[in-house]
């Protein structure tokens, strides 16, 4: 450690986003950084703690401290060098992690001014790429191959770690990219799809082949993978999106949340999209069911689409602000959260249930939405909604349904394999392994959790090639 005694005395700085007035008129990242010296000055914050709390929030188990006191020494290669063990594409998570870390920090606890950990993170790994420190290395093969299905951080991961460990192995992809959701969920106003480029051309360089507009278990077999690769790791993400099945659902106008994003960044992929099929948010009122972070998504989005106006709703009622006693430290507090999107223009509703789409010559025009209110459960379990009776019809030309994911496409490779799936649908694994019972076949990422973030695939991912390591050599030590 460092500076034992700058906590006290330099205030938490974050580099901030660019003005609303210029990052509302393009996609680019909203995000900026800090200068060299700025950033050194941030990681001198890091107390170095006796059980550091940050490490054992991120589900990667990186090691913030260490990598800190080298980032205030200015010893950059070392701090990515310590970095790299634990991150496969620290450039994802230094962008787009919700960062558990920093709400572990003791300075969270002690003065609500986290270490900078994410922003430092990705600050480290681009000042790697900028200075050369990160080269492609290709390992000697030995011998055996692995098939990765799905190309999101979970396959990417687990594809990143099988072959520095020597495995020839091929991604498959059904879309025209790699990237799974960082390429066609989350918008290039949060990552920039430059960083994955970067990153596919390198584990490309390092021997890894990506086969796109691949589906599994449709255009190519999954069974006869699964007999000609000596293991295969299922990442296919969870993809079947929560519907609202209310009256007027068919109605012109109503769209999944994906519909909007995956398009949006196809166009800005340069990706021809038939003019029938564009989903354009100019000039119209948008209204977005979903409180979550998709749902910030879509605003954002349209914001930028030049909507008229931006309405966000949410069954649930408003979390606290700042703090919340039913998560205290060193939990991820279930707080309000006012995103980048947020700040950019947008009416923010709670306590809204969704009635019906009302629509004329079957073009939607609004939504009737009544108030809820939430009693606490008798028993201690969940609250129970209680509708008040009080509608309201809310004007709308074109509503997101951002509520989530339910489970991973059933129909397919799912199918194809008579693969088990867990009550809620999503695939089932030994939870030591990540192994789908007596087979070759390893799973990971959202297809295995359900719906979740980036750094838990990417640990997932990590999990699942360390065992198949272990499936494909038993007697490596
Ligand atoms: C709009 C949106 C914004 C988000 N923002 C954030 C964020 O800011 N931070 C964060 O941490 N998390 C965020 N998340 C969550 C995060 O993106 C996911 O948790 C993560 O991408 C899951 O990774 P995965 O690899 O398991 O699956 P995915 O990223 O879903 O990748 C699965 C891949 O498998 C492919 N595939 C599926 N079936 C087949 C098949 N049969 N054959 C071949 N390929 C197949 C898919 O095309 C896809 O490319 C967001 C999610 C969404 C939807
Ligand atoms: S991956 Fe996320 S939780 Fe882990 S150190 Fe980085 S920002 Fe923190």
């Amino acid at each position: 450690m460092g500076n034992p005694k700058a906590f006290l005395t330099i205030h938490r700085q974050e580099a901030g986003y660019r003005p609303v007035h210029e990052r509302i008129d393009d996609f680019s990242e909203v995000e900026q950084t800090l200068n060299s010296s700025d950033r050194r000055t941030q990681a001198s914050r890091c107390m170095d703690c006796g059980v550091p709390f940050c490490h054992w929030a991120c589900p990667l188990g990186n090691k913030q401290p260490e990598w800190q006191d080298l980032l205030y020494k200015g010893r950059w290669r070392e701090a990515f060098h310590v970095l790299e063990q634990t991150c496969d594409f620290p450039e994802f998570t230094g962008r787009i992690c919700p960062a558990l870390c920093e709400k572990s920090c003791v300075l969270k606890l002690s003065c609500d001014e986290p270490v900078t950990i994410r922003e430092n993170e990705a600050s480290i790994v681009e000042a790697a790429f900028r200075e050369g420190y990160i080269q492609p290395v290709r390992p000697i093969r030995n011998g055996k191959r692995v098939a990765v299905i799905g190309s999101g951080p979970a396959g990417l991961t687990a594809a990143n770690q099988l072959n520095r460990r020597g495995y020839e192995v091929t991604v498959f992809e059904k879309y025209e990219l790699p990237g799974g959701l960082l390429r066609f969920g989350i918008p290039n106003f949060k990552l920039g799809k430059n960083i994955i480029d970067r990153r596919i051309r390198l584990m490309e360089q390092e021997g890894i082949v990506f086969k796109v507009n691949t589906m599994v278990g449709n255009e190519v077999s999954a069974k006869e993978i699964a007999s000609t690769f000596d293991a295969v790791c299922i990442a296919i993400g969870s993809e079947v999106p929560r519907d609202l099945p209310i009256e007027g659902r068919n109605l012109k106008g109503v769209h999944f949340a994906l519909e909007l994003l995956s398009q949006q960044n196809r166009i800005l992929e340069g990706i021809v999209i038939p003019p029938k099929d564009i989903i354009n948010c100019k000039g119209k009122k948008i209204l977005i069911i979903g409180g979550g972070d998709t749902g910030s998504d879509c605003v954002g989005t349209a914001n930028r689409h030049k909507a008229a106006n931006v309405t966000q709703i949410e069954i649930m009622p408003q979390p606290p602000v700042g703090h919340n006693p039913t998560t205290p430290w060193p939990l991820y507090p279930q707080v309000l959260k006012t995103s980048s999107s947020h700040e950019e223009g947008c009416i923010r509703r709670w306590n809204l249930a969704s009635v019906r789409f009302i629509g004329e010559k079957n073009t939607l025009k609004g939504v009737e939405v009544e108030e809820v209110e939430w009693l606490p459960a008798k028993n201690g379990g969940r609250p129970e909604m209680w509708k008040t009776g009080r509608t309201e019809i809310i004007e709308a030309d074109l509503v997101f349904l951002a509520m989530g994911f339910i489970h991973p496409e059933q129909e397919g490779l799912i199918k194809e394999l008579s693969i088990a799936v867990d009550t809620r649908g999503n695939i089932a694994v030994d939870p030591g392994t990540n192994r789908i019972a007596d087979t070759n076949i390893f799973a990971s990422g959202d297809a295995v959790s359900g719906a979740s973030l980036v750094v838990r695939a990417m640990a997932s991912g990590r999990k699942a090639a360390a065992a198949i390591d272990k499936y494909l050599h038993p007697h490596k030590s």
